[in-house]
């Protein structure tokens, strides 16, 4: 009979590389933690994570979850990406290929999106100033196919009115 697989094995092993080298030791909450963020595939605050992790183990803090996305920021494992709500999301960064986004104002939908052409003309602008880049998020902000095809009937937001940004999550 097979052994049950470990999940995330190399996951695991660049966050033990990490946190040995931060002097740290990984504990269950922080496996826990680890492996509950990398079977989600949204972006996610730590409030929403410590959401989920709470499920499985009520003895979990909310600090714990938030120090641990840190450490799996500063792994590699996870990615910062704020979508103009006054919130911090975290994405699965390792094995992930680069991607943008667009947000809906409306309903919060988030859509991940790749182009080619754009990468390249970014990299000519940011050429024609000298300027070296090394990372970007582009985002794009305004209304999903969905919410206008329901705007159709209802009112429509005023000029000039702040976007509203209501992020949608798994959990929400
Ligand atoms: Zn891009
Ligand atoms: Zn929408
Ligand atoms: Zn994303």
């Amino acid at each position: 009979m097979a052994k049950k697989k470990e999940k995330f094995v190399v996951e695991k092993e660049i966050f033990d590389e990490h946190i040995q080298a931060a002097g740290l030791r990984r504990t269950a909450q922080r496996n826990l933690i680890l492996e509950t963020f990398l079977e989600t595939e949204e972006h996610l605050t730590s409030d929403d994570l410590y959401f989920l992790v709470q499920k499985i183990d009520a003895s979990v803090g909310h600090t714990t979850v938030y120090r641990t996305l840190k450490l799996l920021t500063e792994a590699g494992l996870a990615r910062e990406v704020r979508f103009g709500d006054n919130k911090t999301y975290y994405e699965h960064h390792y094995n992930h290929e680069h991607h943008d986004h667009m947000i809906c104002t409306e309903c919060g939908l988030v859509i991940e999106f790749f182009s080619p052409d754009i990468e390249s003309l970014q990299d000519q602008m940011a050429d024609n100033f000298g300027f070296k880049p090394t990372h970007h998020s582009l985002r794009l902000w305004g209304v999903c196919a969905e919410c206008q095809r329901a705007e159709k009937e209802a009112h429509t937001t005023p000029p000039g009115a702040q976007p509203r940004v209501r992020v949608r999550t798994a959990m929400h």
